[in-house]
């Protein structure tokens, strides 16, 4: 098949971005065992992985394959068992105090006695940030996630996928350069997931963030990724990194294209040749 004019170009781009960009988070034969009192549990094991400045990651596997464990670990909410593993190229322990990501949650964790603006600002007010500064940090991630005007708001006067938004804008108020999001549109109807891939992959395109995403749809993955980490059943290892030559600026309409299902299939035989080891 003849590749259009555009599609030689992403081509170039996506080889720039994981070429030559520095890496944002290293994973070397990382490992992770719970220990639970009872058996161990090893919920990663050996994950070799490199994430570059401006990259969009997917990670897709099934439920328990350790992909919120390994989100965590780069959060420096868990600690390895074995292996190495950076971010920004030092500890990501240095990376969490240095606020260097955000971390956006599946449920959006809003505090329904806080207006929108005021949500956004609780961690910059933990954070200890003077008032006039954490106003105006938190009014403009609320209008990166096209938001302004509901910053008076409470919660429940939003829908979910407006809360999610907000939640997206909460994360983005520390100007992180890393965006970790586990599941964040998991619990949305299609249409309203829909929505928000596409004001999210605005906002990356937009932006230099470099974005690990966590989902369980596969059109949703092939959608936004510049690259695919398909892991596999516990214990959780990586069994395919898929790097996507989609061009970076894309609509819903894409997903109709035979580059869009090409991806999807090559995702769909890696999560399939994983199941074969139950
Ligand atoms: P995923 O996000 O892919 O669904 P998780 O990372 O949440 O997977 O979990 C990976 C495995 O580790 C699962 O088998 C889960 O039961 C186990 N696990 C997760 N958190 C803990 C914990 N705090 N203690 C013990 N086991 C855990
Ligand atoms: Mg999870």
């Amino acid at each position: 098949m003849a590749r259009t004019a555009e599609e030689a170009v992403a081509e170039t781009a996506g080889v720039a971005v994981s070429g030559t960009a520095a890496p944002v988070v290293e994973a070397e034969r990382l490992t992770l065992v719970y220990d639970t009192g009872d058996v161990p549990v090893t919920a990663l094991q050996d994950i070799d992985l490199v994430i570059r400045r401006g990259e969009f990651v997917s990670l897709i596997g099934p439920s328990g394959c350790g992909k919120t464990t390994l989100m965590r670990a780069i959060a420096d909410l868990e600690q390895p068992t074995a292996g190495r593993l950076t971010v920004h190229g030092g500890t990501p322990e240095q990376a969490r105090l240095d606020r260097a990501y955000g971390y956006v949650f599946q449920a959006p964790a809003l505090y329904p006695w806080r207006n929108v603006l005021r949500n956004v600002q609780l961690p910059l007010e933990i954070m200890g940030m003077a008032a006039a500064e954490r106003r105006e940090r938190a009014a403009r991630s609320l209008a990166t996630v096209g938001l302004e005007g509901f910053e008076r708001k409470f919660p429940w006067q939003l829908s979910g996928g407006m809360q999610q938004r907000v939640s997206i804008a909460r994360a983005l108020g520390f100007e992180p350069d890393l965006l970790l999001m586990d599941e964040p549109f998991g619990a949305l109807d299609e249409i309203t997931r829909d929505n928000l891939n596409v004001h999210l992959l605005d906002l990356w395109n937009r932006t230099d963030l470099t974005v690990v995403f966590v989902t369980h749809s596969i059109p949703e993955a092939v959608f936004l990724s510049s690259k695919i980490v398909v892991m596999s059943p516990r214990p959780g290892r990586v069994l395919e990194v898929i790097d996507s030559d989609l061009p970076p600026q894309r609509d819903l309409d894409i997903r109709e294209t035979t580059g869009f299902l090409r991806i999807a299939h090559e995702v769909r035989m890696a999560l399939r040749e994983g199941h074969s080891y139950d």
